[in-house]
């Protein structure tokens, strides 16, 4: 789509450069298709030369302007840690993009987190993933937030204006986890409906991660030995209220929340009942 209110496009991931009128440009796959009328500045922050992916014993540094394709690669890196189990997550949610070529090799980890869909599945991987974000203020200070609460709603986020992403960590704790990953579309290469991660770690506690159905990510978190069937729908009901519930085209609310509540029990069963059973 054009964007002719736009008069400037300035290479720079410098927040003090920020200036009501501007937009952060990562991949434009959102900008350029939904276009603008108020627009007056882009600030390209894809030739900052920050490192994709930056591997350490603490877990995953994932810069903002890593391109889902390169995320996709991820697994393949050499080095890993084999016990990194929760990686198989990587392209579980890139494949829940049921992308375009185009849209996989330009958006980025921090363009899909900070547009906020719903079915953002870089959102669900680093939610789940207890992701931190590091974000910097146009004020010169740097502040870090869970990704499960920065995305508040529907398109909307704790960014103030003018605030960078400028990476999520993802803690070696939590990439050790066993995990479960469940997603449903109305359609096959449909957007998803219901997203919903499960991890349990070395502890034994579950946490649930419940994205896509609704508006912004919820996480239930349970300690050892977890929950049984009765308490976990239980849980689910109280942390989320019927309006929480996302309703457009992809799902009616009704149905995402029976799904919700189908696919959390799976999980729940897959990582609670293969505890039990490894340890009889
Ligand atoms: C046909 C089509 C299908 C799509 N399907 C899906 C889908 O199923 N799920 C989904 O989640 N999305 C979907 N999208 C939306 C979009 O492609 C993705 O959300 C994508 O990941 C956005 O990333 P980007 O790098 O292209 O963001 P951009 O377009 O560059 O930016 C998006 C927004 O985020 C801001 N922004 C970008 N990076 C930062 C940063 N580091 N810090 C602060 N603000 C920043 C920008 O200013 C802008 O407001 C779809 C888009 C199209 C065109």
């Amino acid at each position: 789509m054009d964007m002719n209110t736009i008069e400037e496009l300035l290479p720079t991931a410098d927040p003090a450069a920020w200036r009501p009128g501007d937009a952060w440009l990562a991949g434009g796959t959102v900008l350029f298709s939904y276009g603008s009328s108020t627009l007056r500045r882009l600030l390209d922050i894809t030739e900052a030369g920050w490192e994709p992916v930056t591997i350490t014993e603490d877990g995953i540094e994932l810069a903002a302007t890593c391109k889902v394709a390169e995320l996709y690669a991820l697994p393949d890196r050499p080095g890993l840690p084999g016990e990194w189990r929760a990686l198989d997550l990587v392209r579980q949610c890139c494949d829940a993009f049921v992308a375009s070529f185009k849209i996989w090799n330009a958006s980025t980890v921090g363009g899909n987190i900070c547009t906020a869909l719903p079915a953002g599945p870089m959102i669900s991987l680093c939610a789940a993933l207890d992701g931190v974000a590091t974000v910097l203020s146009p004020d010169g200070r740097t502040r870090q937030v869970p990704v499960a609460e920065l995305v508040v709603g529907e398109a909307r986020t704790t960014l103030a204006p003018g605030e960078l992403l400028r990476s999520v960590h993802l803690p070696a704790s939590a990439l050790h986890a066993r995990v479960a990953f469940r997603r449903l579309s109305l359609s096959n290469l449909g957007r998803s409906g219901v997203l919903l991660i499960g991890r349990v770690g070395d502890d034994g506690a579950l946490v649930l991660t419940v994205t896509a159905s609704t508006k912004r990510p919820v996480q239930l978190r349970f300690a050892a030995p977890g929950p049984d069937a009765g308490e976990l729908r239980a849980a689910l009901v109280a942390a989320i209220p019927f309006d929480l519930y996302h309703d457009d085209i992809h799902g009616l609310p009704v149905w995402r929340r029976d799904m919700t509540f189908r696919l959390a029990e799976e999980i729940r069963a897959e990582l609670l009942e293969s505890t039990i059973t490894e340890r009889a």
